[in-house]
């Protein structure tokens, strides 16, 4: 890793908010005066993520917070959501002349936080890209560490730990976990996303954010009436 980091002037260590880069950060503490720490605010970010954020900015020499779009991207493309029904899409209420625009989730994270991460670390020079991807997380990129692309490099330095490993290390350096964890199986990047269902965010907004809660039920209830002619459909031709 050490080799890896030498070889390298423009580094980044992208910071989510979640617990493995948060690990991650600490692990690479003896690197801090080499690298820039990158988040993304999406514009839509919880004010714990921020908070975590502003004291992160106050201990590492350098940190870069990138603008996300994630309120445009929703304005433009639709809002999110696990299932995505043909009516929905822009043919679809082109076509009906009607219907709430919806896109997938990853459609609406690549626009709202990866690209704009992405276009910042290009226009900054970076070559080296420093992130906490586990080889056990259900959802990460198909690249491995050590994966060199347009000119950068890739290193996940966390990629053989599991979850109860990163856990285990934030105890061990009294580093106080996110509380999503305490409530959530994951760390959301916003907090009217309406998406991502099966991290259980529905009841930690309730219990800590009741008027993100309500854009969130509305945005719910939303899917549900456009889903429901769909699934009905799906319903009579399973199993003919
Ligand atoms: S977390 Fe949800 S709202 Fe935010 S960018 Fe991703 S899909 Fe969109």
């Amino acid at each position: 890793m050490h080799d890896v980091i030498n070889k390298h002037d423009k580094i980044a260590l992208q910071f989510s908010g979640g617990k493995d880069s948060l690990a991650l950060l600490y692990l690479m503490r003896e690197h801090w005066p080499k690298l820039t720490v990158y988040w993304t605010d999406t514009g839509d970010a919880f004010p714990e993520t921020r908070e975590l954020v502003d004291k992160v900015e106050a201990m590492v020499p350098n940190l870069v917070r990138v603008n996300g779009n994630q309120p445009e991207v929703i304005r433009v493309y639709g809002i999110p959501s696990d299932i995505v029904p043909a009516a929905n899409t822009p043919i679809g209420i082109a076509s009906r002349g009607y219907g709430v625009l919806m896109q997938d989730r990853y459609s609406c994270c690549m626009r709202s936080l990866m690209f704009p991460m992405q276009e910042r670390m290009m226009a900054d020079g970076i070559t080296l890209v420093i992130r906490g991807q586990k080889n056990s997380d259900k959802l990460r990129s198909p690249i491995k560490s050590g994966h060199v692309e347009d000119g950068i490099e890739y290193l996940f330095p966390l990629e053989d730990w599991d979850d109860s490993d990163v856990f285990n290390y934030l105890t061990e350096e009294e580093v106080e976990h996110p509380r999503f964890y305490d409530h959530m199986s994951a760390s959301p990047d916003c907090m009217t996303c309406s998406a991502y269902w099966e991290d259980g965010r529905g009841a930690y907004l309730k219990q800590f954010h009741p008027e993100a809660y309500q854009e969130y039920q509305s945005r719910l209830n939303a899917i549900s009436d456009a889903t429901q002619d769909a699934i009905a459909h799906f319903n009579v031709e399973i199993g003919e």
